[in-house]
């Protein structure tokens, strides 16, 4: 599985998210911590952000995140208050290159998997970015709209029972995760919320969010709920 990471809040530098954490993504891009699937990320990374007016950017790459030298010397000078990053261990018969990198778009969201499904669970999808299993799933909740997740992710599972389906993705304006097969975490500080597949540090305020259940953080807080109460 993969690893990503979000962020919500007063606007961070790219670098003080994803660079600069002891254990943040660019670590776990070669060690994770509580990975359960794969030993390492090395099969591309990307970072999603919002500018002033909310257009979305985003920086993908094929390459590991620890080889990206060009991006770590413009990082410190990207700063946004709203931040999706993954780094890649890319499904076996999946793409290569860096279109199959999270995060994808509709131009609005932005979404991150974590995980594998059948392709033959998912129909073709002529918005996907990618005929990676993952773009197609982000294409499918855009279509289905992304405040249904949920129940596009039930219909997936209905179709693949044994896949992971561990979502995460913002419009800018609030967060919204899912745990299907993995969890995630979350940090609540005072500019802001990170939630993330690992802690990015050994800080014991981060709480976790387990298996089966959907977190979603606006500028009101978080709520975290048990999929089967959804
Ligand atoms: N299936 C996706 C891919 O191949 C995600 C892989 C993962 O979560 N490790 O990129």
């Amino acid at each position: 599985m993969c690893r990503h990471l979000a962020w919500l809040g007063a606007p961070r530098s790219v670098s003080s998210l994803v660079l600069d954490p002891p254990c943040g993504l660019l670590r776990q891009s070669y060690a994770p911590r509580r990975q359960k699937r794969g030993l390492l990320n090395a099969d591309g990374w990307g970072v999603g952000l919002y500018g002033p007016a909310g257009e979305v950017a985003r920086w993908r790459s094929a390459r590991p995140l620890w080889s990206d030298a060009s991006f770590a010397s413009i990082a410190p000078l990207l700063s946004s208050g709203a931040v999706l990053a993954a780094v890649r261990s890319a499904t076996v018969g999946m793409p290569p290159d860096e279109t199959a990198a999270a995060p994808f778009t509709d131009g609005r969201w932005l979404l991150s998997h974590n995980g594998k499904v059948s392709r033959a669970a998912l129909p073709p999808s002529p918005a996907a970015e990618s005929t990676c299993d993952s773009a197609i799933l982000a294409a499918h909740v855009f279509d289905a709209g992304p405040d249904d997740v949920v129940a596009t992710l039930r219909a997936v599972a209905a179709a693949d029972p044994d896949a992971y389906l561990n979502v995460l993705m913002t419009d800018g304006a609030q967060i919204v995760g899912v745990t299907w097969g993995d969890e995630l975490s979350y940090l609540v500080e005072p500019d802001g919320v990170v939630v993330a597949s690992e802690p990015w540090d050994d800080d014991p305020r981060w709480v976790e969010v387990p298996d089966r259940h959907l977190i979603r953080v606006t500028s009101a807080g978080v709520t975290v709920t048990d999929l089967e109460l959804t």
